[in-house]
């Protein structure tokens, strides 16, 4: 089996993508490797490439208030995102992209095994709600196989869109009772098998 450390090895060596050519820093994505909850983003950044580290910039400073709100900061949680290394530009990430880094997502949700699962914007949501909109769904969490899947909003938008800070507190806010709920159904490991029969 894997360690997170080896994962992350191979992850700094993956050349899957032309944009692993412009990259400063591969950003693998850091926290507890046993975390309960999961966060994941969309991709990084200017200052992420610079340091490979999540959200480190604005939209980071605003997640890590987010997570003081309800106790907890980034080494109580893992902050990954769907696509590790830095778009150029920080255009949106394309969908080969977004497939050829999917592995390594997936192995890392398979070694954390996170109870709660947070999509932060619509990158991450579309990989677990296929079809939703955010709009409708944030602030919602569906149960599958032994997890719960929460959508937000992703905290770069409340930087443009100010009235989106409040529903992203609101949303955070509901967070540590679905996990407690969780917690308190017995866990099952869910099975490789299963996680890429439901994370298409
Ligand atoms: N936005 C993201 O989605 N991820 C980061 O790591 C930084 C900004």
């Amino acid at each position: 089996m894997t360690s997170f450390d080896e994962l992350n090895e191979q992850i700094s060596r993956c050349m899957k993508c032309d944009i692993a050519r412009q990259r400063t820093k591969v950003v693998p994505g850091e926290g507890a490797t046993d975390a309960d909850i999961l966060f994941i983003g969309e991709a990084p950044g200017f200052h992420e490439d610079q340091q490979g580290r999540p959200f480190v910039g604005q939209a980071g400073q605003f997640l890590d208030q987010l997570l003081a709100s309800i106790g907890l900061d980034r080494n109580n949680v893992f902050i990954a995102n769907v696509i590790k290394c830095r778009p150029p530009g920080n255009r949106d990430p394309l969908p080969t992209e977004m497939e050829n880094c999917r592995p390594w997502l997936n192995r890392q949700i398979e070694i954390i095994n996170p109870r709660m699962i947070v999509t932060l914007g619509r990158y991450s949501m579309g990989m677990y709600f296929p079809g939703k909109t955010i709009s409708k769904i944030h602030g919602t969490g569906i149960h599958r196989d032994g997890r719960i899947y929460f959508a937000m909003y992703h905290p770069a938008a409340a930087l443009h869109q100010r009235s989106l800070q409040q529903t992203l507190i609101e949303d955070m806010k509901k967070i540590p009772s679905l996990l407690a709920e969780i917690k308190s159904i017995p866990e099952e490991k869910p099975k490789p098998q299963q996680l890429s029969m439901f994370e298409v």
